[in-house]
């Protein structure tokens, strides 16, 4: 089951949803997520198949060979927490170090893996800082 503060959302398959095409190393493809009620579906389609949806996320990838994740607990950290005051900080960070990407308001494609995350919007507080300061102490 889904959280509410941080959702999971696949990878690219290595293929194009629509005509099925393997794509190419060094290929350029294309996502879209679809909202479909709570959830999110992710397509991912060669530039072929791809025309740019009106009122969907979208973004253009370069299909490559992933590495698997990458060597950080920062980034497991970020994937196990569901603090959402925590989530956010650490999603900031790692857009910071390269290890994310941002693609759309709330989402973030990790590098490594071509999964994307999607996280409740939490800004941060200055009342919030020393409860941070705390936690990245555990790191
Ligand atoms: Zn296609």
């Amino acid at each position: 089951m889904g959280s509410l503060t941080k959702r999971r959302i696949p990878p690219v398959l290595g293929k194009c949803t629509h005509c099925e095409q393997k794509f190419e190393m060094g290929s350029i493809y294309h996502s879209v997520l679809r909202q479909e009620g709570e959830s999110w579906k992710r397509e991912d389609v060669c530039s072929r198949c791809f025309k740019p949806p009106e009122d969907q996320i979208f973004w253009k990838g370069l299909f490559k060979k992933r590495e698997g994740k990458a060597p950080t607990n920062l980034l497991d950290e970020f994937l196990e927490t569901e603090e959402p005051i925590w989530s956010s900080f650490l999603a900031e960070v790692l857009l910071r170090k390269g290890y994310l990407k941002k693609r759309g308001r709330h989402f973030f494609e990790i590098i490594s893996t071509g999964e994307v995350v999607e996280i409740d919007p939490t800004p941060l507080s200055l009342e919030e800082l020393p409860h941070l300061h705390e936690r990245l102490r555990t790191l």
